[in-house]
């Protein structure tokens, strides 16, 4: 019989199903926007009923806070978001009740960095960093998460300013602190700066260089504490094609030769899989991990 596995990106913006073969191809996928939990919820377990006899395992990778740790009465929750209504959700539990599975569950950016690392056949510790509405990363080293008490969360960590940040005062919009990595660098702080969405800022704006800055800060503190192999850069924000060259430069200027790092075109990169689907592969992965 058949095995096939589940993916369920659980995102702000919008839930990602999908069911793969052992070859973690996707077999069928739906996605729609995350509105309230109680209907979001049902719409998954919808998709994945379809599925029932053959599925082994599911992964969900969501976003967060979460509540990672096994023994904690709120194990599968997410936790303290700001999104509206989806604070102390037993995201998990209501999915996971509804099949006779196991279940893995992690954070979104965790489940990217797995499929990220998975296809990487060379390459055992990698960061995987999404720029987006948010930002996040997850750290994998000999295929294992790092994180103790609960998940990384590096898109929270201060950052310096850029001169023209501090010149206009910008002072960043993470609701939490301001100017951290994602009060400075998500996809909001740009609509923040230049009025209108990252997608739609000329190529020449002085913005870009400003957010390569801070994208650059992310790749450095990458480097000073995990030493990785890779660092992946995904999310709506990479999708600007010459977003990569700039970070590279700075990056270059910021480490000022203090440590040998691989040549930046293989270091620094965006996902090897194409069409975001990263968290999907890994989930795959993970499902099958879970599952054996
Ligand atoms: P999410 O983080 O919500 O899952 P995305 O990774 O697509 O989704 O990130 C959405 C954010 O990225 C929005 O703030 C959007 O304005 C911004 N964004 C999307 N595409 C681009 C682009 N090509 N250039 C700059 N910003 C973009
Ligand atoms: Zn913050």
């Amino acid at each position: 019989m058949t095995q096939l596995f589940g993916s369920i990106e659980a995102g702000g913006t919008k839930f990602v199903c999908a069911v793969g073969n052992e070859s973690y191809k996707i077999i069928e996928k739906v996605q729609f926007p995350t509105t309230t939990p109680d209907e979001t919820i049902e719409k998954t377990i919808a998709f994945f009923k379809a599925f029932e006899t053959e599925l082994k395992g599911i992964a969900i990778g969501s976003f967060g806070p979460i509540d990672i740790d096994p023994d904690s009465k709120t194990y599968g929750y997410v936790t303290t978001t700001p999104k509206a209504n989806w604070a102390n959700v037993d995201l998990l539990g209501k999915i996971a009740n509804a099949f006779d599975v196991p279940f893995y569950f992690t954070t979104d950016v965790n489940s990217s960095a797995y499929g990220e690392a998975l296809v990487r056949k060379e390459v055992d510790s990698l960061v995987y960093y999404t720029i987006g509405t948010g930002i996040g990363a997850g750290a994998i080293q000999d295929g294992h998460f790092i994180g103790g008490l609960g998940h990384t969360e590096a898109g929270h960590t201060y950052v310096k300013p850029h001169p023209k940040d501090l010149e206009n005062h910008f002072e960043g919009v993470c609701p939490f602190h301001k100017g951290c990595l994602e009060g400075m660098a998500s996809g909001p702080s740009l609509e923040a700066r230049a009025g209108m969405k990252g997608e739609l800022i000329p190529e020449y704006s002085e913005i870009w260089d400003i957010q390569a800055y801070y994208i650059a800060q992310a790749a450095l503190q990458a480097t000073m504490l995990y030493r990785p192999q890779v660092i992946v850069f995904g999310g709506g924000v990479m999708g600007q094609a010459h977003m990569l060259k700039r970070v590279h430069d700075t990056f270059s200027e910021l480490l000022n030769g203090y440590l040998p790092v691989p040549d930046l075109k293989e270091y620094i990169v965006t996902p090897a899989i194409e069409g975001n689907g990263s968290a999907t592969v890994g989930n795959f992965a993970l499902a099958d991990k879970i599952s054996k």
